[in-house]
C-alpha cells in the first residue's frame, strides 16, 4: 500500500514541477481509475461496456448522479461485501460513528444540500490521499509562524459539526480519534445544534488554537466574538464546506484576529481544494478532475459561472465516483492565479450559507443555521426530500415527500415535535410550523433547496 508520506512527496513534487506534470498524473490515474471501476463495479462495466479500452479523456465517460448511484449502490461499490442493507444497519446506530465499517472503511452520509442521503465508503488508500492533500492544502496555506504557533498549543483544535450520524465532518474526526492520531488526540468536536450561548460557554473554557466549522456556524460565532460574549484568541479559523462572501470573510477574520482558511471539501472529495489569500480555491488536479458545465452537461469555459460541475475523483476506490454531477455552480479561473500556485483556482457559487433570523424570546433576534434544520430531518426515517421555506419571520412551511409506505400523520407529528424542540433550545417558541400540501419545488435552475430563508 502506498504510505501517506510517499503521497506527500509526489504531492509536493508535482505543484512544483507545474502543469504539465499535474496533468499528467491526472491522465494516468483517470486511465488506472476507470480500468479499475470497470473491472470491479458491475454498474460501471455495464455503464462503460462501448467505450474504447483505455480512457484518458474524462469528457467521453457518461455522467453519473447521485439518486441513480445510490439506487443500484450494491453494483456501484466494488467490494461486493459492501452491501446499501449492511451499511444500512450499520448507519442506523450512531454510536459507531468512526468506527470502521466491515473492520476497513470510513461511512459518511451526506449533509442534505440536495434533500437526497448519500452513503459513501472511503477505503484506507483513499483515506491516505485525503490525509497528504489536507497536508499539502495546510502547507501551501499556513505560514511557519502559525505552524509553530500551533504545535505550541498541541494543535487544540475545536470542531463545530454536527454530531448526529454520520455526516462527514464529524465521521472523519471520530475516525481519526479512534486511530489515535496525534492532531485528532488535543481536539474537541462540539455540536452544532447546542444552542448559541452553550457554544459560547464550552469556546470560552476550551480556548482553542483552532477553530473550525462550517462557515455559517463560524459567521454566528464571529458575531459573538465581536460582542464580547466570546473570548477566544485561535491562531486559524478554518471554514468548512460551504462559503462566505468576502465581507463575512473579512468579518470573521477581524472578529478573531486569526488567520481565516477556506476548504473545499464534500462528501464526494473529502479534500477538493483551499483558500489562498486572493479568495480563490486551488483545487487538487493531480487527484481530481472538475467539469464545470451547463445544465445540460456541455462545457462552461473558464470566467463564467457554471451551472453545475461534475467531478471525478482519482483517489477512491471503494466507491468510484466519476463524471459526477456535484450540484456545485463554479467559476474556473482563466488565467494562472497570481498568488503563484499553480493548482487550477475555481470559486464557488453553489453552498454561500444562508442564516435563519428569528424573533427570540426575550425581544432580540436568533440566528440559526440551515445545517440544524438539515440534521433534524435527516435523522427522521421516511422522508425521501424536504423543504423548509421561511415565510415570514415567524413561519416555517415545511413541504415533504415521504417515502412510499410511509405513515404521513405520524412522520408529521415528529417533524413537527422536532421542530418545535430546536427552536425552543434556541430561545425562539413563537415560530409557526405549517405543514405544506405542495412537494418541494424546485428552484429556476433545477435544484430543490433544503432550506429557503425569508427574503
Ligand atoms: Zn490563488
Amino acid at each position: 500500500m502506498t504510505s501517506t508520506f510517499t503521497l506527500v512527496q509526489d504531492g509536493r513534487l508535482a505543484v512544483r514541477q507545474g502543469p504539465a506534470a499535474l496533468a499528467d498524473r491526472q491522465r494516468e490515474r483517470l486511465a488506472a481509475m476507470v480500468d479499475f471501476a470497470r473491472a470491479r463495479s458491475p454498474y460501471y462495466r455495464e455503464l462503460y461496456r462501448t467505450l474504447p479500452e483505455r480512457v484518458v479523456d474524462p469528457t467521453l465517460l457518461p455522467v453519473t448522479r447521485k439518486d441513480t448511484l445510490m439506487a443500484r449502490f450494491d453494483d456501484w461499490v466494488t467490494d461486493p461485501e459492501a452491501t446499501l442493507g449492511r451499511v444500512r444497519d450499520f448507519i442506523a446506530d450512531p454510536a459507531r460513528v468512526g468506527e470502521p465499517f466491515l473492520g476497513k472503511y470510513l461511512v459518511s452520509t451526506t449533509s442534505g444540500t440536495t434533500g437526497h442521503r448519500g452513503v459513501f465508503l472511503l477505503d484506507d488508500r483513499a483515506a491516505a490521499v485525503v490525509r497528504a492533500l489536507s497536508l499539502r492544502a495546510a502547507r501551501r496555506t499556513l505560514t511557519p509562524s502559525l505552524t509553530a504557533r500551533m504545535l505550541v498549543h498541541r494543535m487544540r483544535a475545536a470542531h463545530v459539526v454536527a454530531t448526529s450520524g454520520h455526516l462527514a465532518a464529524y465521521a472523519v474526526i471520530a475516525r481519526s480519534r479512534a486511530a489515535g492520531r496525534l492532531h485528532a488526540r488535543g481536539s474537541r468536536v462540539l455540536s452544532v445544534h447546542s444552542p448559541l450561548p452553550e457554544l459560547v460557554d464550552q469556546l470560552n473554557r476550551y480556548r482553542p488554537v483552532l477553530l473550525s466549522g462550517y462557515a455559517s456556524v463560524i459567521a454566528l460565532l464571529a458575531g459573538e466574538q465581536l460582542a464580547g460574549r466570546l473570548r477566544i484568541a485561535p491562531a486559524v479559523v478554518s471554514l468548512v464546506a460551504e462559503g462566505l462572501s468576502d465581507r463575512e470573510h473579512r468579518r470573521v477574520s477581524s472578529a478573531f484576529g486569526a488567520h481565516v482558511v477556506n476548504t473545499y471539501a464534500c462528501n464526494e472529495s473529502l479534500a477538493l481544494g483551499y483558500g489562498c489569500p486572493l479568495g480563490w480555491l486551488h483545487t487538487h488536479s493531480d487527484w481530481l478532475i472538475l467539469e464545470p458545465v451547463d445544465a445540460d452537461y456541455r462545457p462552461v469555459p473558464p470566467g463564467q459561472e457554471s451551472f453545475t460541475v461534475l467531478l471525478t475523483s482519482l483517489g477512491r476506490w471503494a466507491q468510484p465516483i466519476l463524471r459526477y454531477d456535484l450540484g456545485d455552480s463554479v467559476l474556473w479561473r482563466p488565467d494562472p492565479c497570481p498568488c503563484g500556485d499553480p493548482l487550477p483556482a475555481v470559486k464557488v457559487r453553489g453552498r454561500a450559507a444562508d442564516l435563519l433570523s428569528f424573533p427570540s424570546r426575550d425581544g432580540g433576534t436568533v440566528r440559526i443555521v440551515p445545517m440544524a434544520f438539515e440534521t433534524l430531518l435527516e435523522s427522521l426515517p421516511d422522508i425521501d426530500l424536504f423543504q423548509i421555506v421561511q415565510t415570514t419571520s415567524t413561519t416555517l412551511r415545511v413541504r415533504i415527500r415521504a417515502t412510499a409506505g410511509a405513515d404521513h400523520d405520524r412522520l408529521w407529528n415528529a417533524v413537527r415535535t422536532g421542530l418545535a424542540a430546536l427552536l425552543t433550545d434556541h430561545r425562539t417558541d413563537q415560530v409557526r410550523i405549517e405543514r405544506a400540501h405542495e412537494p418541494p419545488e424546485q428552484s429556476p435552475g433545477g435544484k430543490y433547496r433544503v432550506v429557503i430563508p425569508c427574503a
